[in-house]
């Protein structure tokens, strides 16, 4: 498995990619893909870039509690 890129060392990723039916391994650097034999397949569109910019904010937005809910009220007990 080609965990880490033979570039620039940076670890990789996998990304199941419908389009390729399969798994291939993403360099965050580099911004392209591998298959699991280390072979360049094809570089990250510029699609899959926003794709992954607007998973990332989401996530970041489900994720975040209130702030009101992780401050304790104090004189409770
Ligand atoms: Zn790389």
């Amino acid at each position: 498995m080609p965990l880490n890129c033979s570039k620039c060392q940076s670890r990789r990723y996998p990304q199941y990619s419908e389009s390729d039916k399969g798994t291939l391994w993403l360099c965050n650097t580099c911004q392209n893909y591998t298959d699991s034999e280390d072979v360049i397949i094809r570089e990250q569109t510029e699609q899959e870039r926003a794709d992954i910019r607007t998973k990332a904010e989401e996530f970041e937005r489900t994720s975040n509690f209130p702030s009101e809910k992780l401050s304790r009220r104090k004189g409770v007990n």
